[in-house]
């Protein structure tokens, strides 16, 4: 089945990262070490630069980035002493021993920054997985663990839009379980339930990927099948119904014909409905049909020119 949940973009900061590289690299090794070698600058000041670099670093990296930080700004210091030396420009201001020994503040800094920022990045990990899960929730039916009605109904619009934009048709499967009151009545409720459970897998398993199936309330299921004519509907649906039929289903003994059945109805848009409200209404119909005429069975709903050789009906 397909997902359409919007999880949180990531785009964003990975299209930023490049430029804060650089802007990081500029500020630790050329800057720093541009002033220590032509200026000079007495080695608090340098410091002071660093102490830019660090924080970036940390502050996006957490305590990866306070441990890079301190790697760039160590290797910018003795670059530049190493350059000054070669330079034959003498001793600096600070010496190499006061500088790296400075970078001990740097490094405790850092690292303090490092690991808040860990802890932030953490905690705003935990928040995108928990929203993440809430959304899931929010669109699964808890019982069947298929799609819930309100993301049903939302697909639906979606995938209605979807076929008016490429011009193909799309089919929607409305299925009934036959008898299940008196399933429910001869095995308990808690049967019931594991009895919807075991149809939604049979169910899962019989679409596509790119198929929706959703619990439509109560022992009621529907399938969007994409890009899918009414007549290839009744194909998936009969293997569906012949599938439910043959399947070994605890108690099934009992109830009528000694198997558990299903009755389904058919539209298919836009040949059947013109809109989405009117297309879950033809394969209503197509349903009730099914049920009065001998359950078990697949009916496809009638065109909207009322041509009847669009009926069809699969009695198993
Ligand atoms: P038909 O062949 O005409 O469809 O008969 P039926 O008994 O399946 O239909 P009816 O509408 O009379 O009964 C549906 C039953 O489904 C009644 C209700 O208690 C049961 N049901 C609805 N939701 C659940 C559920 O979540 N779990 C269980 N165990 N039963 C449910
Ligand atoms: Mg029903
Ligand atoms: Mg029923």
């Amino acid at each position: 089945m397909l997902s359409s949940v919007e999880l949180p973009n990531k785009e964003k900061t990975s299209k930023n990262v490049p430029f804060k590289y650089l802007l990081v690299v500029f500020l630790t090794v050329v800057l720093p070490g541009f002033n220590e070698i032509f200026f000079n600058f007495k080695v608090n000041i340098i410091e002071f630069f660093y102490l830019i670099p660090a924080f970036i670093l940390s502050y996006y990296l957490g305590l990866y980035g306070g441990f890079l930080a301190i790697v760039l700004v160590s290797l910018s210091v003795v670059a530049s002493h190493t350059l000054h030396w070669w330079l034959g420009r003498g001793q600096l201001a600070s010496n190499l021993l006061d500088d790296l020994i400075g970078l001990g503040s740097i490094l405790a800094f850092s690292l303090m920054v490092g690991y808040f920022a860990e802890k932030m990045l953490f905690r705003n990990k935990m928040l995108e997985m928990a929203n993440a899960k809430l959304q899931m929730l929010a669109m699964t039916d808890e019982l069947t663990r298929l799609y819930n009605h309100r993301y049903f109904q939302m697909r639906l619009e979606e995938e209605i839009q979807r076929s008016n934009r490429q011009n193909n048709h799309l089919s929607l499967i409305i299925l009934d379980m036959d008898f299940f009151k008196q399933y429910n009545d001869t095995h308990g409720h808690p049967m019931g339930d594991y009895l919807l459970q075991l149809t939604s897998n049979l169910l899962r398993e019989k679409v596509r990927v790119m198929d929706t199936v959703a619990r439509y309330g109560g022992e009621e299921f529907v399938i969007i099948l994409a890009d899918t004519s009414g007549e290839q509907a009744v194909q998936v649906a009969d293997r569906i119904r012949q599938a439910i039929q043959d399947y070994p289903f605890p108690g099934r003994e009992t109830q009528p014909g000694g198997r558990i059945t299903v009755s389904v109805g058919i539209a298919s848009y836009p040949n059947n409905a013109t809109t989405k409200e009117e297309l879950i209404q033809r394969a209503d119909e197509a349903l009730y049909k099914a049920k009065k005429e001998t359950r078990n069975a697949v009916q496809l709903s009638f065109s909207v020119s009322e041509d009847k050789s669009h009926l069809r009906l699969i009695k198993g």
